[in-house]
């Protein structure tokens, strides 16, 4: 595609921020461009968990991922040592999605909605007019960082700026095997997390994730017995790909007419498996701050968006690098079933602040009584 020479909304980086950026601007009857270094379908390390409220945030972007015929789950499952515990979501199933038909749904959606997509162009700067994109200029209105953990964007808008920043490691391969669960499943060790998203009929898409960059899937067995005696005979589909999952909070996420979204603008913990809704419900705030001319609404939206997000991680990090902690929380979670019903619910936002206070308070009573 030639690019043009000038356009209402320029979005560096086709990924899911990139491409939901786009298509949240359109639906606001904005011009927009999008360019993006790579080739369709854009695969990635990722669990390819979509959790409810992720589900919803894409519908509203017309993004109907249900109709890709994927593989539901109904619910999380946390496994340790033999012990396990499960909940339902309160409302609607999470979906477990091949991140390259993920990709490809979008691209699909972005040119429905009329997004001008010029792939295979890296863009090498902003200036005061708009963005230099396969070495010409190409005037801009607005200018959207989407371009993932690493964002050159966010160096050259000066928003590098960081207010936490943490980082772990994660590798991702898919198994041939039918899922034995209805749960995405979080097995748990000292020091690293194994998560299985079911993603088909007869795969699954395991994660295993930790602060070692040298910790691979094929040392994983002896942490977790129980998913490696699922696992033995089940032959894998993809190659090992490696990640990076940042805990990082920007000061700010917008400076003059560049804005951040997605892993761009920060991002949570993978163990979340929020990554996903967090983007599109970002991309949604951003095109409302754009036909508003001010992006301190997107600023004041994005931190509202992630505080539930980061909460949990943050629970989550503890939980794993705490054993006693999670062996008591645990044993909680065992013996009153509904603490961890309704934590899940806190996760997807289906349960009022109130009771998330209260609910983590039974559950800080539980552990300190058992
Ligand atoms: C191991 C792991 C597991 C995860 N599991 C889940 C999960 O189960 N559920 C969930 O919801 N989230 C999960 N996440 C989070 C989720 O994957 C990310 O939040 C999401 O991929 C971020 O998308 P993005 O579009 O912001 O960035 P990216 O997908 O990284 O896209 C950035 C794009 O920008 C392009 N680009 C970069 N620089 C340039 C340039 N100069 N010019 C042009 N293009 C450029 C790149 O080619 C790329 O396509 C996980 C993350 C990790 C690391």
């Amino acid at each position: 595609m030639t690019l043009p020479r000038s356009t209402d909304v320029f979005v560096i980086g086709g990924g899911p921020a990139g491409l939901a950026a786009a298509i949240a601007a359109r639906q606001r009857g904005f011009d927009a461009t999008l360019a993006d270094c790579s080739i369709p379908p854009i695969d990635k390390a990722c669990g390819e968990g979509i959790m409810p409220d992720g589900l919803a945030a894409a519908q509203s972007l017309g993004i109907d991922l249900d109709a890709a015929g994927a593989r539901p789950f109904r619910g999380i499952r946390f496994c340790e040592g033999g012990a396990s515990v499960e909940a339902r979501f309160p409302k609607g199933h999470g979906l477990g999605l091949r991140r390259t038909t993920l990709h490809g749904m979008m691209v699909d959606r972005a040119a429905e909605a009329g997004v001008r997509m010029a792939w295979g162009a890296r863009v090498t700067g902003i200036t005061g007019e708009g963005v230099i994109a396969d070495g010409q200029l190409v005037g801009a209105r607005w200018i959207v960082g989407a371009d993932g953990g690493q964002s050159p964007v966010r160096r050259w808008a000066g928003l590098d700026a960081c207010e936490r920043d943490s980082r772990r490691f994660a590798f991702r391969r898919h198994y041939r095997i039918a899922p034995w669960s209805e749960f995405m499943e979080i097995h748990w060790s000292d020091g690293c997390q194994l998560y299985i998203t079911p993603v088909g009929a007869r795969e699954v898409c395991v994660v295993l994730i930790s602060r070692n960059p040298h910790l691979r899937l094929d040392d994983a067995p002896p942490h977790f017995p129980e998913a490696a005696r699922r696992l033995r005979s089940a032959a894998s589909t993809t190659l090992e790909r490696g990640g990076v999952s940042a805990s990082r909070r920007l000061k700010s996420v917008c400076r003059g007419r560049v804005a951040l979204v997605g892993d761009a603008s920060g991002s949570v913990d993978a163990i979340t498996g929020e990554g996903l809704c967090l983007l599109f419900q970002q991309a949604v705030a951003l095109a409302g701050a754009l036909e508003a001319a001010d992006l301190a609404l997107y600023q004041a939206e994005h931190r509202r968006i992630g505080k539930r997000p980061e909460f949990m991680a943050d629970l989550m990090l503890l939980l794993g690098g705490r054993g006693r902690l999670r062996h008591r929380a645990m044993r909680a979670f065992e013996g009153h079933p509904r603490l961890f019903a309704r934590m899940l619910a806190m996760q997807v936002g289906e349960l009022s602040p109130f009771d998330s206070l209260t609910n983590g308070l039974a559950l800080g009573w539980r552990m300190l009584t058992l």
